[in-house]
Order: structure tokens, then sequence, then C-alpha cells
């Protein structure tokens, strides 16, 4: 009878055991499900950085690029090649916290935030990509090739300006954090995401004139602080041409 007790008690401890284990491995589950569907629009404030910073930081200070927040805090940072929700489905970088840039670049990025204070008070830039080492564009080269998109990312024979840490990706967030409306989300490729078209997209009803506005002051602002715009895509800057980047830049690697 006693021994009877005992394995009851044994299997009962089992039983709840296995209970918690599941439930554990559900909320896990549920939490990593939701994190996954958040991550595009959970931005990383100045604050809220994990310490020890990643490799990649280390490697990209101590080629003397800067942090965009440790110049402008108000900026917002997340970069979707640091998680598997863009599209090479590939953690491309170790990081989606920290974008760096050179001095210069980080500076104009800051009068450009300051301008926007100007026209959309409390709004900010929320920055999807900066210095991209050269490493890393050949492995989002091979990717788009086999995706047939590769004209849609910089060949790294040519190398970008991204891999001199000397061009932006970024969009608009308002006071409270919200996306501005651009008509697509980063990295769409297709004629929706283009500049040079834009009267057309709107006659053709492919975008609003609120989202053409809305790209209109990420233009504005950027291009008073001294950045060009690309035809092909809303949300990439270039801080100066190719050519004087290499001039004045080391290639990132
Ligand atoms: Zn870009």
């Amino acid at each position: 009878m006693e021994i009877n007790k005992t394995s009851l008690v044994f299997c009962l401890n089992i039983l709840l055991w296995v209970a918690f284990a599941c439930q554990s491995s559900n909320a896990y589950n549920k939490n990593k499900q939701k994190n996954q569907q958040s991550s595009f629009v959970v931005d990383t404030t100045a604050e809220s950085k994990v310490l020890p910073k990643p490799q990649f930081c280390q490697k990209m200070e101590n080629l003397g690029l800067v942090e965009i927040q440790t110049v402008e805090p108000n900026i917002r940072v997340f970069v979707p090649y640091g998680t598997t929700e863009n599209f090479t489905h590939t953690e491309l970088y170790d990081t989606y916290q920290y974008a760096y840039f050179q001095p210069d670049v980080a500076l104009m990025l800051q009068q450009a935030y300051h301008y926007l204070q100007e026209e959309k008070t409390g709004s900010t830039f929320l920055i999807w990509d900066g210095a991209r080492p050269l490493s890393v564009q050949k492995k989002m080269w091979t990717i788009a090739c086999q995706m047939d998109k590769k004209c849609y990312v910089s060949n790294p024979k040519n190398t970008g300006l991204h891999n001199y840490g000397a061009a932006v990706d970024l969009t608009l967030v308002d006071s409270l954090g919200n996306k501005l409306d651009m008509g697509t989300d980063f990295d769409f490729f297709g004629e929706a995401a283009h500049t040079d078209k834009e009267q057309v997209l709107l006659d053709k009803g492919i975008l609003t004139t609120q989202q053409v506005a809305n790209r209109q002051l990420l233009r504005r602002v950027m291009k008073k602080a001294g950045f060009s715009v690309l035809p092909t895509e809303w949300w990439h800057f270039n801080a100066c041409s190719r050519r004087v980047a290499k001039q004045k830049y080391q290639l990132i690697d």
C-alpha cells in the first residue's frame, strides 16, 4: 500500500512536470510568434539597446564609424537585415539595433532630423540600414540573383554607397512611433517604390496623395541636408556620389 502511494505521488509529479514543460514551451512559441509578427514595427530607442555590443558594432567602431543614436538619440533604429524579416529571409547582421555611418554623414542625418522638426514636430526617422560591409553586400547579391531581383541590389563589384557608410535607408514615424504611410514597405521591389514617376502612380491609383506627400516630406528634409534620393527606392538616400565616397572613405569589408 505504502509503495503504491509513493508510486502514485511520483507519477503525479511526473504528470505535473510534463504539463508545466508543455505550458512553458507553448508560452515560448507564442512569444516567439508575437515577436516575429511585430518585429517590423518594433524599433529601437537609444535607451533600449542591449549590452555588450554585438561584433558588428566593434567592427564599425574600429573603422571610425559612429552609431546614429550616439549623435541623435531621438532617431529610431530597426535593421530588418539583422532579422529574418527581409527579402533574403536571412539574418545578414548579428544585430538589428544599431546603424552606423561616417561621422560627417551622421551629422547630415542629425541636420535632416532638425529640418524635420521644423516641418513636423515630434516625428522622427526610423533607420532601416546604414553602413553595410561588402561581405554582406555579396551575400545579398547572391540571394538576389537566385531570386531574380538583382536589379534592385548594388553589384558588389561596383561597391555601393552603403559599403562606405555614406547611404541610408529610412522612413518617417510620427510622435507615437507609427510609420507614415509611404505606399510600400521597405525593400518593395516594383514600380510603386519608384520616386521618378509618382505622378503616373497617382494617376493609376497605385499611390494616394497622402502617400506622395509623406514621401515628399522625407525627400524635402533629406535633400535640404544634402542627401540625394534613388529613382527606384523612396527609402534610399546617398550622402555623396560614388566617386567622392571612394576618395573620402575607406571601403568596409
Ligand atoms: Zn539602401
